[in-house]
């Protein structure tokens, strides 16, 4: 039985606990590999509707490819990460029945783990902004904002599935930026001087040169870093929300002080093992020794 995430706990605490966060499939009625739909493209070998068992999923919720997903045409489940929100509806919402057993859940169970897996991956990053950001008053928005959200996946399901999405990543979004800021000022003075203004917010980076750059304090939030060469540069303080590194080179590249960086960006990226990486992040199975 999975022990339940701590979502909840003092708001001004300076350090939370990151690992209830991270996937345990182990727990999970495998959700990712039913509630979402993929198309055949490639990072999939076969289209799959929503709210339907992919045709790889075994009896026991095990992958029945699991150690041959890239040379099968399945990449993209190895970039997955839930956030933990699969193990949580699995186990905590749904009192660890399936939906194969009481197929009357399907639905709501689903519905559930799409909205909390967005909810999990709003916890990872205002615990980060929650760590990182010396401004008092900055913790504590990051602090209520993340008490709040765990309270809401931690509630009822009903409330859980009409909550307004929207309107609390709106609230996050603008923690994370105020927090984003202070960090990238601070790391600002350690990196290339005056950083180019092609390295901005939501920028077209795809396949750039950018080894061996000191990129401290970017502001690269949604850039598309598609195979953009970020080898054995150092991105201390840079914003990296929501940016695309589908198949950057992050091959010694010292991303430990990097803000806001998640398992997904990783596993999609190419790099090894002199790559450095933030704690809570694990180095992709996939990755190459050098
Ligand atoms: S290939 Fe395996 S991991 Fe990917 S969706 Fe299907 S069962 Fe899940």
């Amino acid at each position: 039985m999975n022990t339940a995430p701590n979502h909840s706990g003092d708001p001004s605490s300076p350090a939370q606990d990151r690992r209830s966060l991270r996937a345990d499939c182990g727990n999970c009625f495998a959700l990712c590999c039913t509630a979402f739909g993929f198309a055949r493209s490639a990072d999939f070998a076969v289209d799959k509707p929503a709210a339907t068992p992919c045709q790889n999923l075994a009896a026991d919720f095990s992958c029945t490819i699991h150690d041959r997903l890239r040379p099968r045409g399945f990449r993209g489940c190895t970039v997955f990460d839930c956030f933990g929100a699969g193990q949580h509806v699995s186990q905590q919402l749904f009192a660890g029945r399936s939906w194969r057993e009481h197929p009357e859940t399907r639905e709501e169970m689903f519905a559930a783990f799409a909205v909390s897996r967005q909810l999990h991956e709003a916890l990872w990053h205002l615990t980060e902004a929650e760590r990182r950001s010396l401004d008092p008053d900055l913790v504590e928005q990051a602090g209520q904002l993340r008490l709040a959200i765990g309270q809401a996946v931690d509630g009822e399901l009903s409330s859980l599935l009409v909550l307004d999405v929207a309107a609390l990543h709106a609230r996050v979004r603008e923690v994370l930026m105020e927090v984003s800021a202070e960090v990238r000022a601070y790391h600002s003075a350690s990196g290339d001087g005056r950083l180019e203004s092609s390295l901005r917010p939501g920028a077209q980076l795809m396949g750039v040169n950018l080894r061996a750059r000191l990129l401290c304090g970017a502001e690269l939030r949604g850039a598309y870093l598609i195979a953009a060469d970020l080898r054995g540069s150092d991105l201390a303080g840079a914003d990296l929300l929501g940016a695309d590194l589908r198949d950057a080179r992050l091959d010694g590249a010292d991303l430990s002080r990097a803000l806001y960086l998640t398992q997904p960006q990783v596993n999609a990226a190419i790099g090894d093992r002199e790559t450095l990486l933030p704690p809570d992040l694990a180095v992709p199975p996939h990755w190459e020794p050098r």
